[in-house]
C-alpha cells in the first residue's frame, strides 16, 4: 500500500487563504474589452512578445493567444512552446509554475507573467524544505514530481511529468527496478498506480478545483443524460475517476470530445477547457460535472480561482509595463532544468511531443 498522509494543517490552511486572497479578473463591456485587445495586440508586436496560454484561461486571453501567432496549451506544451518561439518575451497566462518553467527552458527570454502571485494548491502543499524531508526518509527511491510543483521542488527531483506522460514514465521507471517516490497530486498518483500497476510513495497534495467532483452527484447527472460519455481529469478523486469513459489529460479530454462519435459530454475538470473543446468540436453538447461547492460554501466551483486571476486588464498592464517578470535563482535552475529536461527527451523518444 502507497504511503498517503493528510496535508499537514498549516498547508491546508495557507491553501484556504491564498483562495480566499485571489481577486478574479474584473467585468468589462464589449467597448472596454475591444479597445483592451487592440492595445495587447500593438504591444505584443512592439515587445517581439508572444502569448502563451493555458486551456483553464479566460476565453478572451485563448483567443487572443491563437490570433496573435501564440499558444493555448497544457503546461509541457506552453513551456516547450515558449523554448521553440523566436520571440524576446513569452506573457504566460496561467500560474506560476508555468511562469516558471517557461523560464527554465528559456532563461534568455524575458518571461512575463499578468498574475505572477496566482499560485495553485498542488505548488503550495509541496514545500521544498517539507518535501526535502520527505526524500531524505525514502533515499532508495527515485523522485518524480508532478510539473505542478515550485521550481525549488522541480530541483530536487530526478523526473517531472505530466498528466500526459506519467503513466509512460512511471512503466519506464517500473521496468528499471526503481522504486517511485510521487508528489504532490495524491489523486493522480493513486491513478498511475491503478493503471500502472506500480506502487509509489505519495505525496498527499490534491488541486482544489479537481478534488471537489463529487460521484453521487455525477451519478445522478449520468442517469439524466444517459447517452453522454464521461470525460474525468485523474486528479479527480478515485470514486469519480471510476465513473469515467475517459480518463486523461486536458489533451485526451479534448481529443475525446473531437474524435468520439458521441454528441454529448458530461466533463469533470475546469470549465475553462470548454472553449477549446467547442471550437473544435460545435456540434457537440459539453455540461460541466457537478462540484460539492455548489451547495456548500463555493471554493472553486470547478473553475481555477487562481487561473481566473489573468485577465484583460492584467495582460495589458504587464506588456505596458514589462513586469511582472519572472526570475529563477541559476542555481536552482541548473537543478530544476535536469528533470523537465529528461521528461521531454523521454517524451520526444516516445512521440508524445514534438
Ligand atoms: S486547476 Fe488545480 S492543478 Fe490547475 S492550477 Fe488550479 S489548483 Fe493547480
Amino acid at each position: 500500500m502507497s504511503e498517503t498522509t493528510q496535508l499537514a494543517p498549516e498547508l491546508q490552511a495557507r491553501i484556504d487563504r491564498l483562495v480566499a486572497q485571489a481577486t478574479p479578473a474584473p467585468m468589462l463591456s464589449r467597448a472596454e474589452k475591444a479597445a483592451l485587445e487592440e492595445e495587447i495586440r500593438t504591444l505584443l508586436k512592439a515587445r517581439n512578445a508572444v502569448l502563451v496560454a493555458h486551456y483553464y484561461v479566460d476565453d478572451a486571453l485563448q483567443r487572443l493567444a491563437e490570433e496573435t501567432g501564440g499558444i493555448v496549451a497544457d503546461s509541457l506544451e506552453m513551456a516547450s512552446f515558449g523554448a521553440r518561439s523566436e520571440a524576446e518575451v513569452l506573457v504566460v497566462c496561467g500560474v506560476r509554475f508555468m511562469g516558471e518553467t517557461a523560464k527554465l527552458l528559456s532563461p534568455e527570454k524575458t518571461v512575463l507573467m499578468p498574475a505572477l502571485e496566482a499560485t495553485c494548491s498542488l505548488d503550495v502543499s509541496c514545500p521544498p524544505e517539507a518535501f526535502a524531508e520527505f526524500i531524505a526518509r525514502h533515499p532508495d527511491h527515485t523522485v518524480v514530481v508532478y510539473a505542478n510543483t515550485s521550481a525549488e521542488v522541480k530541483a530536487l527531483a530526478d523526473w517531472t511529468v505530466t498528466s500526459g506522460n506519467a503513466l509512460h514514465i512511471a512503466r519506464h521507471l517500473a521496468e528499471r527496478g526503481e522504486k517511485i517516490l510521487w508528489a504532490p497530486d495524491r489523486h493522480l498518483g493513486r491513478w498511475i498506480e491503478r493503471e500502472t500497476g506500480v506502487e509509489m510513495t505519495l505525496w498527499p497534495g490534491h488541486c482544489i478545483v479537481h478534488d471537489e467532483f463529487m460521484a453521487f452527484e455525477l451519478e445522478k447527472l449520468r442517469q439524466r443524460y444517459p447517452d453522454a460519455k464521461v470525460l474525468v481529469h485523474p486528479e479527480s478523486p478515485e470514486n469519480v475517476v471510476e465513473m469515467a469513459d475517459v480518463v486523461g489529460s486536458t489533451k485526451v479530454l479534448i481529443n475525446a470530445v473531437q474524435t468520439l462519435p458521441d454528441r454529448r459530454f458530461i466533463v469533470a475538470t475546469d470549465y475553462g477547457i470548454f472553449y477549446k473543446m467547442q471550437q473544435l468540436a460545435p456540434e457537440k453538447e459539453l455540461i460541466a460535472a457537478p462540484t460539492g461547492s455548489r451547495e456548500r460554501q463555493c471554493q472553486s466551483c470547478a473553475h481555477c480561482p487562481w487561473m481566473a486571476m489573468n485577465s484583460l486588464v492584467n495582460l495589458r498592464d504587464a506588456l505596458r509595463n514589462m513586469a511582472p517578470e519572472v526570475h529563477v535563482d541559476p542555481a536552482v535552475r541548473e537543478r530544476a532544468v535536469r528533470p523537465i529536461q529528461r521528461m521531454l527527451a523521454f517524451s520526444r523518444e516516445a512521440g508524445l511531443i514534438r
